[in-house]
């Protein structure tokens, strides 16, 4: 019951299935999207970063997002203790984007998606993907359900599996691995931010840390609107009871910095928890197709580097099933692989040793290294391929380097 061929099938229509979909269309490839929901849809993972800039000029999407006047975000401001640490993406060791924009998915996403048919790129929404078949050659049988149950199948020479945290292909091939970051939850929501402050107080994006793992973040849109949420250890998110608007409620009281500007706001819906979002897999490629974005790997919420991965996975995915569509040699352990592998490896340390309170000495000691800065404000703005940057290079080990450093010193000051 095949109705439709096409060269390449893509999961999912979010950030990173749009950046596939809008290369290989480039390319003159057919494609087909399929997307589960309705957009506008919510979903979380609102802060850009300036990285994924890059790919989305490299397929033509920067246009249409420019026209909607989301809030531009030129860095990012970590709180701690009074101590604040403010990172400007224009001071920072690689050269590349210095900003990138603070969004509400929902309109995001749909900016995407509408530009994307204007180009007369097929995405059929509200159907789900149940099943694929591979054959040995590698091309595919998806099975997809529509709203109305009806079923239909489409032949395909390659799929791309942007699914997110639908996950289609990691569950239905079992190559879904425990993620090796600690069980951490968060709980979020939206609010319209009445007592907003005037000037650049009131659009920047702020993590406040109320303790040494658990943070609130302050994500302000230019529609007035505001998305807070908190993330830390599961049994922190857990340790307060009611329902999730009391829970919210009561744990922004630990937030002295925000708690007068966001007391007693109603909540625009009932705050959403999700537990152990850290997700990995076995594999990130096989024959006949790629995982990218959420569907591959989600590491954690504290560097806003999930979009930027899911859109470096999608252009580099698509670039290279393009290639083979082309009949050119691929090789996807090297070039898809391990060069994923190589930036999600990096962005791991980073969020491992903010969790470890190793790299948050390094934030928020003073007086402040600029040049450290420069070097770490480069990772954080996405650039985590650049061996040129020490951060980068020697991630697994300068981290606890410095903070050893520190310790050393605090010990001699405090003698
Ligand atoms: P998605 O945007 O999730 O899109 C996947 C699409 O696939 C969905 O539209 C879904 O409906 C569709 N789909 C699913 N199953 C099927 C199916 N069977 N058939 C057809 N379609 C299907 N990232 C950031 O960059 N910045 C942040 O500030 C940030 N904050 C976060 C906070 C939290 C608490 C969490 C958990 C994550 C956060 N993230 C953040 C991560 C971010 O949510 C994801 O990395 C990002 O949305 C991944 O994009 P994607 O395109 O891979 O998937």
């Amino acid at each position: 019951m095949i109705e439709e061929k096409v060269d390449v099938l893509i999961i999912g229509a979010g950030p990173s299935g749009c950046v596939a979909a809008a290369y290989l269309h480039k390319q003159g490839h057919t494609i087909q999207v399929v997307e589960k929901s309705k957009f506008p849809r919510f979903v979380i993972g609102e802060s850009l970063l300036p990285r994924c800039m890059d790919h989305f000029e490299a397929v033509d999407l920067l246009d249409c997002i420019k026209e909607k006047g989301f809030e531009v975000k030129k860095g990012a401001r970590f709180l701690k203790n009074n101590v604040v640490c403010n990172f400007d993406f224009s001071k920072k060791h690689t050269k590349g984007w210095d900003w990138t924009w603070q969004v509400p998915r929902d309109e995001f996403d749909k900016t995407l998606t509408d530009e994307l048919q204007k180009r007369g790129v097929p995405i059929s929404f509200e159907e789900e993907v149940t099943n694929v078949i591979f054959s040995d050659d590698g091309t595919s049988k998806t099975t997809i359900k529509n709203k109305n149950g009806q079923v239909k199948n489409i032949a395909a020479k390659f799929v791309i599996d942007s699914s997110g945290y639908g996950r289609v292909l990691p569950r239905l091939l079992g190559l879904d691995k425990p993620s090796a970051l600690p069980r951490h939850a968060s709980i979020f929501t939206h609010v319209t931010d009445l007592r907003r402050p005037p000037e650049e107080e009131g659009t920047l994006i702020t993590f406040d840390v109320v303790t040494d793992e658990a943070w609130l973040w302050v994500i302000p849109f230019s529609n007035g609107i505001t998305s807070l949420g908190y993330v830390g250890p599961s049994e922190f998110i857990d340790s307060y009871t009611g329902t999730p608007s009391e829970k919210l409620q009561q744990m922004l009281k630990l937030s002295t910095h925000y708690y007068d500007r966001f007391k007693d706001l109603k909540f625009k819906f009932p705050p959403i928890e999700i537990k152990n979002y850290s997700k990995s897999v076995t594999q990130l490629y096989g024959k006949g197709y790629a995982l990218t974005g959420n569907s591959a790997e989600f590491l954690d919420p504290v560097f806003s580097s999930g979009v930027t991965f899911a859109t470096e996975s999608a252009l580099r995915a698509a670039t290279l099933a393009s290639e083979e569509l082309n009949n050119n040699f691929v090789d996807w352990e090297q070039d898809y692989s391990e060069y994923i592998k190589e930036g999600v490896d990096v962005f791991a340390t980073y969020v491992k040793e903010w969790y470890t309170g190793n790299l948050q000495k390094l934030f928020f000691h003073r007086p402040e290294n600029q040049e450290i800065k420069k070097q770490i404000c480069a990772v954080l703005a996405g650039y985590v391929w650049d061996k040129s940057n020490p951060f980068v290079k020697n991630h697994h080990r300068l981290i606890k380097t410095v903070a050893h450093v520190i310790d050393l010193e605090n010990d001699d000051a405090s003698k």
